[in-house]
């Protein structure tokens, strides 16, 4: 048994720290360390920052992006093209294609792929809301740009399907994304050449 070094406030901070994706336990314990020793410039402005994230932040209603009001300040953006929809899993893949600047139309966050061994079936995903804007008169083409993984391409397949009905255009990404490619992790060039190469389905 190791010996417990620090009290429980800090124990809880590790602890805390440690389920956030990339920290281990060691890790944690580094950046709770390096938060308590610089409480002025770190640990107090980021307990504030925290604070009002968890008071202030809200999924969009329409796409499932998170900001401060819904609908989002994406979708109320009146320069956008609302004509396309870019479909992604995550939250991240939606902020990577804005950083990249390409999207000149709205997204729709689906919150993950589907995987009938864990359990996610289209109705854990925001498959339903899709379909529905789909559905809507100004839209007029869908563009799937789901990770190249074996569950995201059969995630496409699915809503591809389902939108059959829908009088739009579905189209996915076609060149530059690798194999088993997540979007978060590619670099902007790569993913503006992914929508601009998308292909028709
Ligand atoms: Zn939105």
């Amino acid at each position: 048994m190791s010996r417990k070094v620090s009290g429980p406030e800090i124990e809880r901070v590790v602890q805390l720290l440690a389920r956030l994706p990339g920290l281990g336990p060691r890790s944690a314990r580094k950046a709770a360390l390096t938060l308590l020793k610089r409480r002025n410039e770190l640990l107090l402005p980021l307990s504030e920052a925290l604070a009002t994230a968890a008071e202030k932040v809200v999924a969009c209603s329409v796409c499932g992006n998170l900001d401060t009001v819904s609908p989002c300040s994406l979708c109320q953006d009146p320069r956008r093209d609302r004509s396309l929809i870019v479909v992604v899993e995550e939250i991240g893949d939606l902020w990577a294609l804005e950083r990249a600047g390409v999207v000149g139309g709205l997204y729709h966050v689906l919150g993950g792929h589907l995987s009938p061994l864990d359990g996610v079936g289209p109705d854990q995903l925001n498959i339903a809301g899709l379909i529905e804007r789909a559905r809507t008169d100004e839209v007029t083409e869908i563009l799937l740009a789901l990770n190249a993984t074996v569950e995201g391409q059969s995630t496409a397949h699915y809503l591809t399907e389902q939108l059959a009905g829908a009088d739009v255009v579905v189209s996915r990404l076609a060149q530059g994304v690798p194999i088993g490619g997540e979007l978060d992790y590619l670099d902007e060039g790569t993913l503006a050449a992914a929508i601009k190469s998308r292909r028709r389905l």
